[in-house]
């Protein structure tokens, strides 16, 4: 019951361990400086080191277990230290680990490019590899681009992006991204983009459905293409669910609609898979659930099963060929990354696929997404909940301070903070957005863990809002 259900520590165990976490974590903070935390936070916020993972629990050095809540930056599908992927990993890297892949070429890449094209939507048919999501989106942006300036459309160079979205933190995919905490302060380092108002559901008027929100907002878009398309390269989405910007999410007729659009006015559409992909919103790509096909897709986090950092941009045919041309002509795509197609990586990816060809992984998501619904709906009518929603694998639950008015607590109390340190006292890694509380969990998780991870939240909700 108590690997199942850790209310609380194990105190024998702890005695017993009880520095091992503290030593570890004081030699960490003596040289390393995590990405997007505030450092000071660690006066008061326990550092945890985690030495082992064994399916969705992440176990730490006293031997404290967490239920990993959010897949690990969303990126876990399948368990951490899947058996899997760790034999196939272990296979590759006694074979190859990693060659320059300009001029050279492996056969785990090629396998894989296959199987991508193979089960991404119809006309996307090369592969661009690149190694975290933020390149992913780098590469989609320059090769839009640079796909006008080949067919003689240098006057193409700004990108449409919603409100709330959030594409990565380089700055070119930070440019294209509208989460105020992330952007603001490199603002003056950025390219400006055209921005167009969210389809967010939880931006409707009051009784208003998310599709007629979507079609509002499609008439929004339609407006700025009109204004703006003689100068836009493309228009860079997240389908379904705009992840980092607080789990928000729209109806798939937004998608559709924009890919009309985006044919009339001339202009690419870029779908950032790289949260939503492989299976998180139901189907196996959000992009299906409007059955639209994006001329760029970038894809990342699922895509190794969250093992090791790998990214893909798939495009058509015609942009490919608009590249092709005599070394001379200056039209060659000159992106590169040193580890680029990694086979370690690409191995990974390679049994992350064979484990969706296996086993009925979106069926078992689909049961587990309606217990998880199930177990939410309580929160409905909770005085401080404004909203719960969810995509397949994806639920959030929006904390307000006032209900009937939805007024937010101020981003300053921290509310989602207590939270956190809430899951962490009890065994459960959930990390709020803000005030926004959400489930992103492994798929490997069963209806008991479910409970376990909701339980904890509905408590740490109570303690957040006193
Ligand atoms: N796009 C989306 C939709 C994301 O959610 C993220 C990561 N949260 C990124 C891009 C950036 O990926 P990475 O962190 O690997 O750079």
């Amino acid at each position: 019951m108590l690997e199942q259900h850790p209310r609380g520590p194990d105190h024998s165990r702890m005695t017993q361990q009880a520095d091992a976490n503290a030593s570890l974590a004081q030699r960490d903070l003596r040289h390393i400086w995590h990405p997007c935390t505030q450092m000071h936070d660690h006066q008061v916020v326990p550092m945890v080191p985690i030495v082992r993972g064994e399916g969705p629990w992440l176990i730490d050095a006293n031997g404290r277990r967490y239920l990993d809540g959010i897949s690990s930056w969303w990126t876990n599908l399948f368990g951490h230290a899947n058996p899997r992927i760790a034999a196939a990993l272990a296979e590759q890297a006694n074979t190859l680990e990693h060659v320059i892949f300009a001029g050279f070429t492996h056969p785990v890449a090629i396998e894989l490019a296959e199987r991508l094209v193979k089960i991404t939507p119809q006309g996307l048919e090369k592969v661009f590899f690149a190694d975290n999501g933020s390149a992913a989106v780098e590469v989609a942006l320059k090769m839009s681009f640079h796909y006008w300036l080949n067919q003689r459309h240098g006057e193409k160079t700004r990108f449409i992006a919603l409100t709330g979205s959030y594409h990565g933190e380089t700055l070119g995919a930070l440019s294209v991204s509208d989460v105020a905490l992330y952007r603001k302060t490199y603002a003056p380092l950025l390219l400006t983009p055209l921005l167009a108002p969210s389809p967010d559901a939880y931006e409707g008027e009051p009784g208003e459905s998310p599709e007629h929100v979507a079609t509002r907002r499609l008439e929004a878009m339609r407006v700025l293409l009109e204004r703006h398309a003689h100068e836009t390269c493309a228009v860079i989405v997240e389908p379904l669910v705009q992840c980092a910007g607080g789990m928000r999410m729209y109806h798939p007729s937004y998608l559709s609609g924009l890919r009309a659009l985006c044919n009339q006015y001339n202009v690419h559409l870029i779908a950032d898979e790289i949260a939503v992909g492989f299976g998180r919103t139901g189907t196996l790509f959000a992009c299906e659930q409007a059955s639209v096909a994006p001329d760029f897709m970038c894809l990342s986090k699922g895509l190794t099963g969250g093992t090791l950092p790998l990214s893909a941009v798939l495009t058509r045919q015609h942009v490919y060929e608009a590249f092709y041309a005599e070394y001379n002509a200056g039209k060659a795509f000159l992106h590169s990354h040193s580890y680029t197609g990694n086979p370690l990586a690409c191995r990974a990816a390679l049994e992350t696929l064979n484990i969706f060809r296996d086993e009925p992984v979106l069926e078992r998501n689909r049961a587990l997404a309606s217990h998880l619904a199930a177990r939410l709906a309580p929160l409905h009518d909770h005085p401080n909940v404004a909203d719960v929603r969810q995509h397949g694998m994806i639920a959030a639950v929006e904390l307000v301070a006032d209900k009937a008015t939805r007024r937010a607590f101020p981003a300053e109390e921290r509310r989602g903070l207590r939270v956190y340190l809430h899951g962490l006292e009890h065994g459960a890694l959930l990390r709020p957005l803000g005030n926004v509380i959400y489930f992103m969990p492994p798929y490997v998780v069963n209806e008991g863990q479910i409970d376990h991870l909701v339980d904890v939240a509905i408590d740490g909700i109570a303690r957040a809002i006193t």
